[in-house]
């Protein structure tokens, strides 16, 4: 799916390595996390201490690695980057843990996904700089503290619902990450373009900025695809029309919205005349993963006002029956 927001080939990942901002001057939007952030970090620096943990929510790639990173280059310390599911067992959290130097920052992502008993363990980390290993087997075995070096954890988390209260409780700096506005994208392409020696003017880079979903690892996706275009069909420069010819060829339609998205759309509408419907019912219709459609497809339809959740299900908004070009029924509540 071109309009994925996840993220793609290690081909692709090396070039969103390259295309990252590194610290927080070259990051563009989310102005609200990165104000708090700077303040926390530059107060964190001053005293030469371990910053606050750091708790980031939001669909995915809207920049929740990138910005770990940046909190670790801003900070001076190295970083060590793991996952909630590759963290099967307390021991291989407990490594990592008594590897980290001082003031280091510990990255996890997808942290709901952490086991319970890994889970565990973490709190002593996060509080006391402690963690407790049991030693030997059977009768025999005994618990051991052992002391830690200050950390930060930076955990991300593409749903914040789905973190156990004491672990929330644990952060204390939260940030979530918004979709971002067609100007800032827009900044974002044309930062790109530029690191990928890609001429782009100004209209071009805003028609690839109004149909990447509000998301960067997107914006930068797609640039790629129109730079090639443009090279083949055009003469190299990404204007508007080259643009919008090729995100059409691209099944990318002008608010962003892919096959994907408008079969969601299209079976909420017709199979269900609009909704409410219930989630599961949707997912059956058209063959999704009921957790992929809620954190992928969903989050962008609500925030664009195509689609509401509501505590009967989901409903298709006015925006939405004009969209799909189909005359909305007259009752209430459209
Ligand atoms: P996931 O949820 O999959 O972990 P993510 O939220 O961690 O995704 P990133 O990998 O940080 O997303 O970002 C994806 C890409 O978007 C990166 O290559 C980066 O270049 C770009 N990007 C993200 N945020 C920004 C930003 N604020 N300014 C410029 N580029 C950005």
């Amino acid at each position: 799916r071109i309009v994925s927001a996840a993220a793609g080939t290690p081909q692709e990942e090396a070039l969103e390595r390259a295309l990252r901002p590194k610290l927080l001057g070259e990051y563009i939007g989310q102005t609200r996390a990165r104000e708090q952030l700077e303040i926390f970090i530059g107060a964190a620096r001053k005293r030469r201490e371990a910053l606050d943990h750091v708790l980031l929510f939001g669909p995915p790639g809207l920049g929740k690695t990138t910005l770990s990173h940046i909190v670790a280059a801003e900070l001076g310390v190295n970083l060590r980057q793991t996952s909630g599911p590759v963290l099967e067992k307390p021991k291989d959290l407990a490594a990592i843990l008594t590897s980290l130097e001082k003031n280091d920052v510990l990255f996890i992502d997808e942290i709901h996904r952490l086991s319970p008993v890994v889970e565990e363990i973490l709190y002593p980390a996060l509080e006391d700089y402690q963690i407790d290993i049991m030693i030997g087997e059977g009768p025999a075995a005994r618990s051991i503290k052992l002391d830690l070096q200050p950390f930060t954890l930076v955990g991300a988390t593409t749903r914040a619902g789905m973190l156990t209260n004491p672990l929330r409780d644990r952060f204390g700096i939260i940030a979530r990450l918004e979709f971002y506005t067609p100007e800032e994208l827009s900044r974002i392409v044309t930062r790109s373009a530029g690191l990928l020696g890609a001429p782009i003017d100004a209209e071009g880079a805003m028609e690839l900025a109004r149909r990447s979903r509000g998301t960067p690892r997107i914006a930068n996706r797609l640039l790629r695809r129109v730079r090639d275009y443009a090279e083949v069909k055009g003469d190299g420069c990404i204007v508007k029309t080259v643009a919008d010819r090729a995100l059409t060829m691209l099944d990318v339609d002008p608010v962003g919205f892919d096959l994907m998205d408008r079969k969601f759309l299209e079976a909420v509408v017709h199979r269900f005349d609009g909704g409410p419907v219930g989630l599961e019912n949707v997912a059956a219709a058209i063959g999704e993963d009921a957790g992929t459609i809620e954190d992928v497809i969903e989050p962008y339809l609500i925030q664009q006002g195509y689609l509401q959740r509501t505590p009967r299900g989901r409903v298709a908004t006015l925006a939405a029956w004009r969209h799909l070009g189909v005359t909305p029924p007259q009752r209430a509540g459209l």
